[in-house]
């Protein structure tokens, strides 16, 4: 039989059967070994096989390929990492342009990090209900910014439920992974999306304390249309893939395409003579945030390899 990971209690899983039946499966001692970097080796959002016990239990024997993931490092220093979720379908970022104000080296960290996941993602701007004439302003030049780039934005107030029907269509038999950084209204939206999340608002806070770096819990949110939410505490574990700086370019779509026409094959698009990058950015075809950002990431990922 086959199914999908729906829970992962640290000592076993929950499996939704494609039969859609809920079975507590084990895994087989040999998986332990399989990947010695991750402290788990099934994750939420993995596709597996099973065999049935007598006492309706199941044994996971198999995985499939997975499609994509995210993992979390368990310290900067230690290799280990656990995966946090897998075969992600769409991500929603949430970001605000008023209290707290989300700032573009975020959001273009987060989407270089989906990009070398390849994870699609869809930009929330939350709290609409609460934003003045500026920062209305400010929001609508940034969706322009993406959307010209290619990620779709949507105008949302999780607390008035205002722009949410468009989501739930998106979410629909999807496996949707929802983001931002504390404050955004995350668990407020998927409150006002999943009726019975029974998520703690506010809460949030004790998700980055001490006892919940060493579990191993995680559980998808079943939506009442079909389709499964995957709630991460704030950017950790997603902001942590390893790039190279040569290949950061590679996940700034735009950048990306501009650098093509450099003078030099191997342009890290800083002070090179005939850079197409840095002439698009003068030229106003680059945003400067963008470019900001994107020399945020090289300068620390530079300094990575050199403390390596
Ligand atoms: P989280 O840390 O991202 O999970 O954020 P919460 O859902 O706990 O929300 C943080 C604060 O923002 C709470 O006081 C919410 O009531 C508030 N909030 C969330 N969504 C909205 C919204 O759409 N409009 C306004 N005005 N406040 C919101
Ligand atoms: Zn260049």
């Amino acid at each position: 039989m086959r199914g999908l990971v729906i829970k992962n209690t640290g000592s076993w899983y929950l499996v939704r059967t494609d039969e859609n039946k809920d079975v507590e499966c084990k895994i087989r001692g040999s998986f332990r070994l399989k990947d010695i970097r991750s402290t788990n080796p099934i994750t939420v959002g993995d596709r597996v096989s099973i065999v049935m016990n007598e006492d309706g239990t199941g044994v996971i024997t198999e995985i499939e390929a997975r499609k994509n993931y995210i993992i979390r490092r368990s310290s900067n220093l230690s290799k280990q990492s656990h995966i946090i979720a897998s075969n992600l379908d769409l991500c929603f970022l949430i970001v605000t342009v008023s209290k707290p104000v989300t700032t573009t080296v975020f959001i273009d960290r987060f989407l270089a990090s989906a990009e070398a996941y390849r994870i699609p993602v869809n930009l929330l701007f939350n709290k609409i209900d609460i934003c003045d004439e500026e920062e209305i302003e400010y929001m609508e030049a940034l969706i322009n910014l993406y959307e010209y780039i290619g990620y779709p934005c949507f105008k949302i107030s999780a607390r008035n439920s205002t722009g949410l029907d468009i989501l739930n269509d998106k979410l629909k038999d999807r496996i949707t992974l929802f983001s931002g950084h504390s404050g955004v209204g995350k668990s407020t939206l998927i409150n006002a999306i999943v009726p019975n999340a029974t998520l703690r608002t506010g809460d949030i806070s004790n998700y980055h304390g001490k006892g919940m770096h060493t579990t191993t819990f995680s559980e998808m949110l079943e939506l009442p249309q079909g389709g499964f939410i995957i709630d991460t505490p704030g950017i950790k574990g997603f902001g942590t893939v390893d790039m190279s700086p040569e290949e950061i370019s590679h996940y700034f779509p735009e950048i990306f395409k501009f650098s093509h026409n450099c003078r030099f094959n191997n342009c890290m698009h800083t002070n090179e003579p005939g850079c197409a990058v840095r002439e698009a950015v003068e030229n106003h075809y680059i945003s400067e945030t963008r470019y900001k950002s994107y020399i945020n990431i090289l300068e620390d990922e530079t300094n990575d390899k050199y403390r390596k």
